[in-house]
């Protein structure tokens, strides 16, 4: 009864609170918050008040805030999360804030924030009575890493509330840089949960860069392909911009350095630079001797010169140039391949959709670098969103140049081939004429070799050949083989007469009628000499021979050639006829041949004589 009773009263007591405390925001610019209320901690801006304090003023040197002039302007934060531009003010915020709790309980004060210079931390305990204005915490990047207090990327500050405890914090924040302050109030739970959740996305984000950067220069192991690469170097060097942004490269690579720690974004947005400039340059095969050539030229040799700057001049000075900088090949690199696409280069088409992305991101990243966009944690999943679908885009357009050069390669391939296709059949189809043409050429010219010009008929050199073959035939088979020699008689005297040309006609006359007179198909009429005839006859015995010498010698007896003049001339002709006796070559068988015409010639000519018989008196 008494428990309902109480429950009722808090509640009460809670209800009124919570109308108290809304009043009291609206009298009060900084009223008090409630730790303990998750809702109030939501809107912590609510609670917040800040103080700008110039260089000159004696605000600006205060170091504590017992030191700060009670005529210190606060201005409540309104809900809104606090960011500066570059400016040379120290910056003081302030929050009271209350334990209503039974026990004494933690909270941190998280600045999701990594990047500025100095921050330093007082907890003002109102219930005691001495306000030692010893600061709690002095960090930031000109300290080292360790000065965090706890090993977390950002700044986690801590707020410890004995019960019912009311206290004022206090931040002095200076930087050179874009200042922004996001703050939030969480419960060391919250901030473990939070911590998880992030470390997952940033493991999956790096993982994915380093992952494709290594791959990247495999294909270049491998290929020599010199934009794989530029592109490992820009994957690379995007991915360690954001990694250091992000806090991580304080907390991990150089922690003790923050020297380095203050130099590594500006160092690190030259590379970036450069590494994309670079890579731009190789993907996009821009000529050198084009406007765009040169202009790349131009912009890679800034990259390499504002490297070397970065190290010598003041932060301040080196953070915007390079921001700058990088936003100038970001546009420049859209302008020249958009140029490249309308050139008809396709892989540009890919690129430039990769750079669109980007383009987005630096719009993101810059007015977040100014100081125009407050929530840092969106700002960051946005950045790694946007790297990484530009990654992606860059990755595929890769593939796509690749497939590009592959099809290229192909259509050469296949067009080579087919044109020595071609001139392989045309080779061919003239090697096949020619052939053909030589071996007509070869018959013609082992037939002339074997022909007599002036009659047609077989010359000495085919006699030669054939005679010894037909003996040996004879010898082989016992068939009979005879030779006739034939010689027109008192020839000189036709020539000296008539003239060559008709002694010419005359003798073709006697081809004419020698092959008259040969009839069977292995017959062989031949002119071995000047008016001098051979016929070769196979398988013919004398008898044979003698009938057809004696039709060749009457035949020519009785037949006038009439001469230019057309007086009718008669020739005669002598004949010695031999038959192959089974045992002599084919010059003994010639011989008698010779012998049998020669006693022909002197038995009175126009007659003919076997070899080997006796002579008959001429008819
Ligand atoms: P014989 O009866 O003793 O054979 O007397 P012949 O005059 O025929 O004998 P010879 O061998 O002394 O002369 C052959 C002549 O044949 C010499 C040449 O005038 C003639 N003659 C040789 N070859 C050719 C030729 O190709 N054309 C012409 N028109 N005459 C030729
Ligand atoms: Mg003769
Ligand atoms: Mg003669």
């Amino acid at each position: 009864m008494l428990g309902t009773r109480f429950r009722i009263f808090t509640r009460f007591l809670i209800l009124a609170s919570l109308f108290v405390a809304s009043e009291a925001i609206a009298q009060n610019p900084c009223p008090t918050l409630v730790a303990n209320d998750a809702d109030a901690r939501q809107t912590l801006n609510n609670y917040l008040c800040y103080a700008v304090t110039n260089p000159g003023e004696p605000a600006h040197l205060a170091n504590g805030p017992d030191n700060l002039p009670s005529s210190l302007k606060w201005q409540p934060a309104g809900g809104h999360d606090l960011v500066f531009s570059h400016t040379q003010a120290t910056y003081w915020i302030k929050l009271t804030v209350t334990n209503t709790g039974t026990q004494q309980s933690l909270w941190y004060l998280k600045l999701n924030y990594p990047l500025l210079d100095e921050i330093t931390f007082w907890q003002t305990r109102e219930t005691q009575t001495d306000h030692s204005s010893a600061p709690a915490l002095t960090t930031g990047d000109h300290h080292p890493f360790t000065s965090r207090g706890i090993d977390y990327r950002y700044y986690l500050l801590p707020v410890t509330l004995t019960a019912n405890e009311v206290a004022t914090v206090y931040i002095r924040v200076h930087s050179s840089g874009a200042l922004n302050v996001p703050l939030s109030l969480v419960t060391p739970d919250q901030a473990i949960e939070e911590s998880n959740h992030l470390t997952l996305i940033h493991g999956l984000f790096y993982g994915a860069l380093l992952i494709l950067a290594i791959f990247n220069l495999l294909l270049y192991a491998s290929s020599g392909t010199r934009y794989y690469l530029l592109n490992a170097f820009n994957t690379a060097s995007m991915a360690m911009f954001l990694f250091a942004m992000g806090g991580f490269a304080n907390q991990y690579f150089w922690p003790d350095n923050s020297q380095l720690a203050n130099l590594s974004i500006p160092l690190l947005l030259a590379v970036t630079g450069l590494a994309m400039t670079l890579f731009g340059w190789s993907f996009l095969e821009v000529p050198r001797r084009t406007l765009s050539g040169r202009t790349l030229h131009v912009l890679a040799w800034t990259g390499f010169g504002l490297l070397a700057l970065t190290l010598v001049i003041p932060y301040t000075k080196s953070i915007v140039i390079n921001t700058v900088f990088v936003l100038a090949a970001i546009a420049i690199l859209t302008v020249i391949a958009s140029l490249r696409w309308r050139q008809g280069y396709q892989p540009a088409f890919w690129y430039l959709a990769a750079w669109m992305v980007m383009v987005v991101g630096a719009l993101f990243y810059a007015s977040a670098a100014f100081g125009y966009l407050g929530d840092y944690l969106a700002r960051e999943v946005t950045m790694q969103a946007v790297v990484g679908a530009q990654v992606v885009l860059i990755n595929y357009a890769l593939v796509q140049r690749w497939r590009l050069l592959n099809e290229k390669l192909l259509n050469v391939e296949h067009q080579a081939r087919s044109e020595l296709e071609i001139k392989v059949h045309e080779r061919t189809a003239q090697l096949r004429t020619a052939m053909y043409r030589l071996e007509q050429a070869n018959r013609k010219l082992e037939t002339l070799s074997l022909k007599d010009a002036l009659t047609g008929l077989h010359n000495r050199r085919h006699m030669d050949n054939l005679l010894p073959e037909l003996c040996l035939e004879a010898q082989r088979t016992g068939k009979p083989l005879t030779l006739a020699l034939l010689d027109a008689d008192h020839f000189k005297r036709i020539n000296d007469t008539w003239g060559h040309d008709f002694g010419d006609t005359c003798l073709r006359r006697i081809a004419d009628i020698l092959t008259e007179h040969v009839k069977r198909p292995r017959d062989v009429a031949v002119r071995f000499g000047g008016e001098e005839f051979a016929l070769l006859l196979p398988d013919t015995d004398t008898s044979g021979a003698v009938r057809i010498c004696n039709g060749i010698l009457e035949t020519i007896r009785t037949t006038p050639i009439h001469t230019p003049i057309n007086e009718a001339v008669t020739l005669t002709m002598s004949a010695g006829i031999a038959e192959f006796a089974g045992h002599e070559n084919a010059q003994e068988l010639f011989q008698s041949a010779d012998e049998a015409l020669y006693t022909s010639k002197h038995r009175g000519r126009d007659t003919l004589t076997c070899a080997g018989t006796v002579p008959q008196p001429p008819a």
